[in-house]
């Protein structure tokens, strides 16, 4: 995995310092020796992480930061800001600007590829979110931009694994306020036994546990269907290098080392939960994007697009299950005089409770969708020309026997659907026929006097 870093020093020798190190770990490397230079290279070069000095003369590393993290086409690339040992305040005043990470001078390799890789691997798959995301919003007609800096923190949760009771307890008081809970798991034996682990946010797990391999533990959290995304910050003894390059290996996204330095912890613990909380919001997004793509939006049932594909689906030759298949076709009628006489606002609440009615009145494994706009199909997988008969003519008679309120009418208003329905065959084995089959069912109901149920080929006429 490799990446662009920008590293912005105002001394030459730490520049070069940091660019041959990371140039000998094969990382493509930028530089910049004051503020204003390094914001152009930002905005023009898209950097996928950078290094950033805190202290430089003119403009800062926290200004640096402060303006990178405001500007919305940039704000994603993640900062490390590098303080001094002594400059303990600094690392929480660099994560409030938004920095992401912090590495303190002078810069040992370990820790620089760890917390690089760490924050390279967050960014390729926040920009797959973020690029999803944004051609879920073209679909949707929405251009806005959201930054991860608005993302509430107070309501996170937190599990702790640490067995000495003193520890567990001294970091808890560190963390207080930090986080809505922090809930404890003691290994006892010798795995989590902590329910529901997808509710956390962020597991911290002590790698001096007594009873179980801490490391163990990452790895099993990694592969787990409901945490696979979750972070983990390890606490690990100051030095113990082999077990950190393990860690990062398994999946372990940030580390303190012991002595544990309260400020640092809550610094790492809100940019890890900051992190995941924008990954979050970022897929429920993407989810919903998606459900947006193939929903009706007036009706909630699939649209006309995703009908397409299904039948595609249906009708592919790897697919053996075509046989049984039934569709209806179903048109209300007279719609047009709805409109006319109570308005098209009325006309849209009827196909509302229209295809609340027919949703509520088929299986599960039956797939209803607005076909066109007074047109709807339903798909009923399992079922042979007598069952889809008998349910559509149930389906006329929950249109028919109650009149359909609306807001805007004291009458309820009388509503009728004529429905054609056509059954998957040798001869009809394509969606077009299907399609075409199951609409002149439909013409033969409308022709012969409407609300009526009309099969074509199902049964003898
Ligand atoms: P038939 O019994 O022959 O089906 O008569 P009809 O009036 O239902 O059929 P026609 O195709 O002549 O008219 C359909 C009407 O449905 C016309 C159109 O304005 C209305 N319509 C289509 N989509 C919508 C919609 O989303 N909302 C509303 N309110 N009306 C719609
Ligand atoms: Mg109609
Ligand atoms: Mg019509």
């Amino acid at each position: 995995m490799t990446a662009r870093v920008l590293v912005v020093d105002d001394v030459l020798h730490n520049v070069k310092l940091l660019e041959a190190k990371l140039r000998s770990e094969y990382f493509d490397v930028l530089t910049a020796m004051n503020g204003i230079d390094a914001l152009n290279i930002i905005e023009n070069e898209l950097p996928d992480i950078i290094l950033l000095d805190v202290m430089m003369p003119g403009m800062d590393g926290f200004e640096v930061c402060r303006r990178v993290k405001e500007n919305p086409l940039v704000a994603h690339i993640p900062i490390i800001m590098v303080t001094a040992l002594d400059q303990q305040k600094d690392r929480v005043t660099g994560l409030e600007a938004g920095a992401d990470d912090f590495l303190t001078k002078p810069i040992q390799d370990l820790p620089l590829f760890a917390r690089v890789r760490s924050l390279v691997r967050l960014k390729v798959l926040m920009d797959e979110l973020r690029m999803r995301d944004s051609t879920g919003k073209a679909f949707a007609g929405d251009a806005g931009m959201e930054v991860s800096s608005t993302i509430k923190l107070d309501d996170a949760k937190i599990l702790l694994v640490e067995d000495y009771e003193r520890v567990a307890h001294r970091i808890m008081g560190y963390l207080d306020g930090a986080a809505q809970s922090i809930d404890m798991d003691d290994v006892d034996v010798g795995e989590l036994t902590t329910e529901n682990l997808g509710q956390y946010d962020l597991f911290i797990i002590s790698l001096s546990l007594r009873k179980v391999d801490g490391l163990r533990l990452c790895s099993s959290i990694r592969s787990n269907e409901a945490t696979r995304h979750t972070p983990i910050l390890i606490l690990i003894d100051e030095g113990d290098n082999e077990r950190l390059i393990q860690a990062m290996d398994i999946g372990v996204t940030d580390y303190v080392t012991r002595p544990i330095d309260g400020n640092e912890l809550v610094a790492r613990v809100k940019a890890q939960i900051r992190h995941k909380r924008f990954a979050d919001y970022l897929r429920g997004k993407m989810q919903k994007n998606m459900e947006m793509a193939v929903t009706d939006s007036v009706t909630n049932l699939y649209n006309r697009h995703f009908l397409s594909t299904h039948l595609e689906n249906v009708f592919s030759p790897d697919n053996d299950k075509q046989a049984n298949l039934a569709m209806l076709m179903l048109d209300i009628d007279y719609f047009k005089i709805v409109n006319d006489t109570h308005g098209h606002a009325a006309g849209d609440e009827v196909l509302e409770e229209f295809a609340e009615r027919i949703s509520s009145n088929i299986r599960s494994i039956d797939l209803a969708a607005r076909y066109g706009g007074e047109e709807f199909v339903v798909i009923m997988p399992e079922t042979d020309a007598e069952f889809a008969l008998f349910i559509a003519e149930r389906l006329r008679r929950t249109i028919s026997d109650k009149p359909f309120e609306i807001s805007t009418s004291k009458e309820p208003i009388n509503v009728t659907v004529s429905i054609g329905v056509s059954i998957a065959s040798d001869e009809c084995n394509t969606k077009e026929k299907l399609l075409s089959d199951a609409d002149k069912g439909l013409y033969k109901a409308k022709d012969s006097g409407r609300n009526k149920v009309c099969g074509f080929k199902c049964l003898d006429e």
